[in-house]
């Protein structure tokens, strides 16, 4: 339900849990973090309250890492339980996604994968797109085409937030039918399900038209339509404050 993404010289995991905290007013049922480090990916997801996340990655600490994106869940496939939360990997763990929405034709791509080997971990929508993405990318694709790709074959309404561990210069989402913006700092961007991921850190803001995928980086950020054509999202400036 909530949607988090960083990439820039701060602790990812203080910007990604300060993210999600400002969007529980959303609801949600489980949350969980993913971040690159070494060009290997760190995960945690725990059902509940970010609380508990939190408390999990005290007990055991995730390596310090400046790429990350986090999720708070709001359960439409599969009960609000750890392995269901998300983020979501691929098959070699390379790959991890955050997904808000619901992708209409999972099951059928996941009858498709299983049928090539694939083995899923949770009862998710959302683990298809994370095989889908993985597999683009590991038979050579970047993670921008490999979205466009995944993208333009399913069905239903999403928000996608995705890394590959061994690009951490880079975070990509997409939508269709969902909310997403990006934050544009100085060395910094983040993408959220609304500015109040990022209001505390920056207020220029870029919207996406549906059907499009961004990839963000220390740099800024680059749009493109599903087709891998150009586009332009649409520059905002954040003028108001948020209700504490
Ligand atoms: N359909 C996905 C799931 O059940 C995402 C739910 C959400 O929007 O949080 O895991």
């Amino acid at each position: 339900c909530g949607i988090v993404g960083y990439v820039g010289d701060r602790s990812a995991q203080g910007v990604v849990i300060d993210g999600l905290r400002r969007l529980e007013y959303r609801g949600y049922d489980s949350a969980g973090i993913a971040l690159i480090a070494d060009r290997r990916l760190a995960v945690d997801k725990r059902a509940g309250k970010l609380a508990n996340l939190e408390k999990a990655i005290s007990d055991t600490p995730l390596p310090a890492a400046t790429t990350g994106i986090g999720h708070t869940r709001w359960a439409t496939h599969g009960g609000p339980t750890d392995d269901n939360a998300h983020p979501h990997v691929g098959r070699t763990a390379r790959v991890a996604v955050v997904h808000n929405g619901i992708i209409e034709n999972f099951a059928e791509l996941r009858a498709s994968l299983e049928s090539e080997g694939h083995e899923f971990a949770s009862q998710t929508d959302t683990e298809v797109a994370a095989h889908l993405l993985e597999r683009e990318v590991v038979g050579g694709a970047d993670l921008t085409v490999a979205m466009q790709k995944v993208c333009s074959i399913l069905e239903g309404a999403f928000t996608f937030v995705a890394i590959d561990a061994e690009d951490p210069s880079r975070v990509v989402a997409a939508r269709r039918n969902s909310p997403l913006v990006v934050g544009l700092g100085e060395g910094e961007s983040f993408l959220g399900s609304d500015v109040a991921a990022f209001i505390e850190h920056t207020r220029e803001a870029l919207e996406l038209d549906q059907d499009q995928v961004v990839t963000i980086s220390r740099e800024g950020a680059t749009v493109t339509n599903f087709d891998g054509t150009p586009a332009e999202g649409r520059r905002f400036h954040v003028d108001w404050d948020l209700a504490a």
